[in-house]
């Protein structure tokens, strides 16, 4: 048994003073008490806040970012797709595995808990399988291993290139698969791991695919989470009423989706959909800095958590690894959008940083772990799993700052990374704001890249 004891800590309820938190060997939370004074036994820290999970990574699209930004007059979401797929043919899964190790360190540092891999890239340049057609997903599998982060894999089922079957372009042939190659895929990983489904988009999978994929789901993976990219782009959305006369996010709430889907993005919406999607009790997955570097749009925070529908954030194509920063864009795009403040702010809680932490901690347990939260991360409570984030609260931008302030303080008030200790799953990952197997990640991610790149 391990025994920490928090100076304060943020529990279900809210910020809580001397907390002790015990976690078992499988590394648990197996008792969570308050006002229990410092002692010997009880490891010391300062501030404790669950981890957070990133509900929505790329991880190869971590080796791009920055570099898609030399652009000329009509540069859009489609022409950065473009630099994208180059990028994409030459990628192989040793490549694969350092990048992701980088990666996931850097969003350990960065107070990310759990990662959701949204896996698309299954094959080699041309399309065909690699001996092992699971290759590339044990490279993230191992990945996230070595850096020690929660790992919700989402292999994701890629058909064609737009509605209505338009096939594949060439750079798309190494996403592309059958249902029975997918699903086949998903059975070999269930021995590693518990994967969840993916669908990367309405656009990329046919209809029949979605029921079929859902059938083998109920009889194979209970109530697994289920993630899609819809209505990230206004054109997409116009392809898809050329197609079928709804809107994506109307199309997939007439077919069916309940609280155990991730609507990825989900930035055009109108008032029906708000409503219902909210109604579903699905979470919309956030992406703001992505959506913002591609000229996506603003998501409808306001009207959405009125509607009291659930958020969870992601890094997508890792522009930021920063749950700070997706936080502080999320917020920012409101207020110019409105010219008003404190957007994200409720009745129930009036705190728009508390308020954000406290919903995307939620919506991000149940957007990579399920709707059944016995051993998920996201709370500070006994059955909960222990990932914990230590904030060093010694930084000017924290000094003084009473507990319902200090969630404010730390999404808006600096760039320094608070983040000293996190432990994830009952292990300690990062100590003093490094990871063990930082250098070499890093030399390796360096001679990746020369590779890549050059
Ligand atoms: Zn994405």
């Amino acid at each position: 048994m391990t025994l920490l004891h928090a100076n304060r800590a943020l529990l279900p309820g809210g910020w809580a003073n001397d907390v002790r938190i015990a976690i078992d060997g499988h590394g648990l939370i197996a008792t969570v008490d308050t006002d229990v004074p410092a002692s010997g036994d009880l490891q010391p820290m300062d501030c404790v806040l669950p981890g957070i999970a990133n509900i929505h990574s790329h991880a190869f699209q971590r080796a791009l970012a920055g570099r898609t930004e030399c652009g000329s007059e009509n540069d859009s979401f489609w022409t950065w797709r473009k630099l994208l797929y180059r990028f994409v043919d030459r990628i192989n899964p040793e490549q694969m595995h350092q990048i992701a190790t980088q990666l996931y360190i850097e969003m350990l540092k960065a107070g990310y808990t759990t990662v959701a891999e949204f896996h698309y890239l299954h094959h080699q340049a041309g399309g065909q399988a690699y001996a092992d057609p699971a290759a590339m997903s044990h490279a993230l599998i191992e990945a996230a291993g070595d850096a020690g982060i929660q790992l919700t894999l989402l292999p994701a089922l890629y058909m064609q290139g737009g509605f209505g079957g338009a096939p594949a372009e060439a750079a798309q042939r190494r996403f592309v698969s059958t249902v029975d190659g997918y699903l086949d895929l998903l059975s070999r990983l269930s021995s590693d791991t518990t994967p969840g489904i993916a669908f990367h988009s309405l656009r990329a999978v046919a209809p029949e695919a979605i029921d079929e994929v859902m059938s083998w789901r109920s009889d194979n993976a209970g109530n697994c989470p289920v993630h899609i990219h819809a209505a990230e782009q206004s054109g997409e959305v116009g392809q898809c009423l050329a197609w079928s006369g709804m809107r994506p996010v109307e199309w997939l709430l007439n077919r069916g989706i309940d609280a155990s889907w991730c609507i990825v993005h989900a930035t055009h919406l109108t008032a029906d959909e708000i409503g219902a999607l909210a109604s579903s009790g699905a979470v919309a997955g956030l992406c703001p800095t992505t959506e913002a570097n591609l000229g996506d749009g603003i998501f409808p925070l306001a009207e959405y958590l009125r509607a009291g529908g659930h958020i969870a954030i992601g890094s997508d194509s890792h522009v930021s690894v920063s749950p700070i920063e997706e936080l502080r864009w999320l917020e920012y795009t409101q207020r110019l959008e409105h010219r008003q403040r404190n957007i994200a702010a409720g009745p129930d809680q009036p705190h728009t940083g508390q308020r954000l932490v406290e919903a995307v901690l939620a919506g991000g347990a149940r957007a990579t772990e399920g709707t059944d939260e016995r051993g998920s991360g996201g709370h500070i409570a006994a059955g909960y799993r222990a990932d914990l984030v230590e904030i060093d609260t010694r930084h000017p931008t924290l000094v003084q700052c009473a507990d319902e302030d200090l969630l404010d303080c730390l999404v808006f008030s600096g760039n320094h990374n608070p983040v000293r200790h996190v432990m994830s799953g009952g292990r300690w990952v990062i100590r003093d704001g490094h990871h063990e197997l930082e250098n070499r990640a890093e030399s390796h991610y360096r001679k990746t890249l020369a590779a890549l790149l050059n």
